[in-house]
């Protein structure tokens, strides 16, 4: 299910969208389909692929968004700006997704519209493969992950961005692999984590890749069109007119660059989307090729992973760091500095007990001497946290790569 194409998104840029509106049923009530959170034409894709919903993030609460600091309270630590939330990124849009955003003629979708009308005028970043975030502003972005300042450069907000409380992506029915699949929470933590960012992102992130080329010749470039073309993501400081073409004016690479569709380059980008809307799942896999093909089996066995409440045989304790300690408990983070867990000082102290045996002889010897219950969800929490890892694994729980947004997608 998917949201209409009517209705404006009501609630944050990565969140769900909302219930479904049922007229009232005489005699049975039927139950009520969770729309997928990602923008309707991959949501469509992923039903055909996965052949089941994915899953709600619902700790990311995106229009009361969680990562706010509490009233009184100064932003910082690991709190974003309220004025900008997670959305301090520049989304790289694939040609389709630049098209589907110009012909949504829907009065919500007005202020997503005109930013991307901006960017295109602009002609910086403008290609008929993309419109990319500018090496300038690629340059900042660097700095403040690397200052750790994500999430609260207010110069880095999202041109697309809604000011005001709640819903806050003017984009959001268009938004891209990044935007779509990135959330601060997980309510299934790092295995939450890896089906969206090692699954279903990098498979999105391949689809918009081919497409992108596919609408580029399906519609006719010119040969110097498609030599001029370069890969989307490239190093900040390697400036060129893909990425910062106010570094190095050159409206001569510029009209070659588009050939025969200069000057209609939104023209352009409304036959891309136009080209994509059409094709189901099957035709998007034939187009992408064996790289796409071996992505979606990545996705399928992550989600696969994801639906399991399987808990490992043997566990241990797996590496995680105590980010505040009190009497009552501490506060431990493992896959992400942005989900951390509050856990009780007696859960802290039984943790040692699981030392490779048997889980049900661990949990067993637990409830013996201590008269504790570690019931299958709480281990199931721990595990999909990282602080308990299948004992016969090296791997450990990843640490975060999810704190900030690939630029580049
Ligand atoms: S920080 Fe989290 S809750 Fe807030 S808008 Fe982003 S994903 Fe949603
Ligand atoms: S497109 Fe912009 S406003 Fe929308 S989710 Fe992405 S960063 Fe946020």
């Amino acid at each position: 299910m998917t949201t209409s194409a009517k209705q404006p998104p009501p609630i944050g840029p990565h969140s769900l969208a909302p219930p479904v509106s049922l007229s009232p049923m005489p005699r049975r009530r039927l139950p009520v389909v969770q729309p997928s959170s990602l923008p309707p034409l991959y949501a469509a894709w992923m039903d055909e692929l996965l052949a089941a919903p994915l899953p709600q993030e619902t700790e990311a609460t995106c229009d009361d968004c969680v990562m706010l600091p509490g009233p009184g309270e100064p932003v910082g630590g690991d709190s974003f700006d309220p004025s900008t939330k997670c959305c301090t990124y520049l989304p790289e849009l694939a040609n389709f997704l630049v098209g589907r955003v110009l012909v949504d003629r829907d009065p919500a979708a007005k202020h997503g519209r005109e930013t991307v009308e901006q960017r295109i005028d602009a002609k910086i970043a403008v290609t008929p493969l993309w419109i990319a975030p500018p090496a300038p502003y690629r340059a900042v972005y660097e700095i403040a992950t690397t200052n750790l300042e994500w999430g609260r450069v207010r110069s880095l907000r999202c041109p697309h961005y809604l000011e005001g409380q709640g819903f806050n992506c003017g984009i959001w029915k268009s938004r891209n692999s990044v935007c779509a699949t990135w959330f601060c929470k997980h309510v299934r933590g790092a295995v939450g984590m890896g089906l969206w960012l090692e699954g279903i992102q990098p498979l999105l992130a391949n689809v918009e890749r081919a497409l992108s080329l596919w609408c580029v010749l399906e519609l006719g470039c010119d040969d110097e069109t498609l030599r001029g073309l370069r890969p989307p993501s490239r190093p900040a400081h390697v400036p060129d007119i893909e990425h910062g073409a106010e570094l190095r004016t050159d409206p001569v690479r510029y009209a070659r660059l588009w050939g025969r569709w200069l000057g209609k380059e939104r023209e352009f980008y409304a036959k891309c989307a136009n080209l994509v809307d059409r094709l189901a799942w099957k035709d998007v896999l034939a187009i992408g090729g064996v790289e796409l093909r071996a992505r979606a089996r990545v996705a399928k066995e992550l989600f696969q992973v994801h639906t399991s409440p399987k808990v490992p045989h043997r566990l241990r304790v797996g590496p995680f760091e105590i980010a505040a300690m009190g009497e009552q408990g501490a506060r431990v983070s493992t896959y992400s500095k942005y989900d951390a867990l509050e856990l009780p000082t007696v859960l802290v102290s039984l943790l040692a007990r699981f030392d490779g045996r048997p889980t049900t002889e661990v949990t067993r010897e637990i409830a013996r001497t201590e008269g504790v219950d570690v019931d299958d969800g709480l281990l199931r929490k721990l595990v999909d946290f990282g602080i308990l890892v299948a004992s016969d694994t090296e791997r450990p729980p990843r640490s975060t790569s999810a704190s900030s947004r690939p630029l580049g997608g």
